[in-house]
């Protein structure tokens, strides 16, 4: 499995396309907001020869969704998401808008329910889909379990957490989904957020401030 990350839209967004050896790809939260981020994508999976197969998105906000349908359309490919995010699609212009952007190519459709899918697949990989409710309800986290290689969304990041303030969040359940749901991968496992740099999960147990007040008991959120 190899992946590449783009920093996409002026949210800059992580989009990660990922590939293995039968040149099959997915695009996980596809951000890219103009023409000039359309033809980067493009052109990167052209030179790879990659062929993508789905996208396929942690959450639903606006920012993680603006390419999406240029996925859909130039490589004719299906779009998951968790249907408890839906309604963020149709909710994403006015969001977008909230954080003075226009996002006129939000996705119509949802084609792959990621609230009854256990497993993505490409080519000869296999992405495990755990939820990871709270910074959005339907939010979740894609795991490659053979490279410990963990794709987290907004659910954790370097040194923070996702924001709980917006339309759906939930700051208990967000404490609940990294506690219970990611931080038992183990300390090895890469983190490749939604937004900023790559970290690990034993780095964000020792110094990511919100982590290490819950693993320490300063708060229980059990
Ligand atoms: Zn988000």
């Amino acid at each position: 499995m190899e992946f590449v990350k783009f920093a996409f839209n002026p949210l800059q967004e992580n989009t990660y396309v990922v590939w293995d050896e039968s040149l099959e790809c997915v695009v996980i939260d596809a951000g890219n907001a103009s023409a000039k981020e359309d033809r980067m994508l493009a052109e990167f999976i052209a030179g790879k020869g990659l062929k993508p197969v789905l996208a396929v998105n942690t959450h639903g906000h606006f920012d993680h969704a603006m390419g999406v349908q240029f996925v859909k359309d130039t490589y004719a490919v299906p779009f998951a998401l968790s249907s408890a995010d839906k309604v963020l699609m149709e909710q994403g212009v006015a969001h977008a808008m909230m954080f003075g952007l226009d996002a006129p190519n939000m996705p119509s459709e949802v084609e792959v329910d990621l609230a009854t899918t256990d497993v993505v697949r490409f080519g000869n990989t296999e992405l495990k889909v755990i939820p990871s409710p709270g910074h959005t309800p339907g939010g979740v986290v894609l795991y490659h379990e053979p490279s410990g290689t963990l794709f987290t969304g907004d659910t954790l990041f370097k040194g923070s957490i996702g924001r709980t303030d917006l339309p759906g969040g939930d700051y208990t359940a967000l404490m609940h989904s990294i506690l219970n749901n990611i931080i038992p991968l183990g300390d090895e496992v890469k983190v490749c957020p939604g937004h900023g740099e790559s970290s690990t999960i034993g780095q964000e147990s020792l110094y990511n401030p919100f982590v290490t007040e819950a693993l320490n008991g300063e708060v229980n959120y059990k």
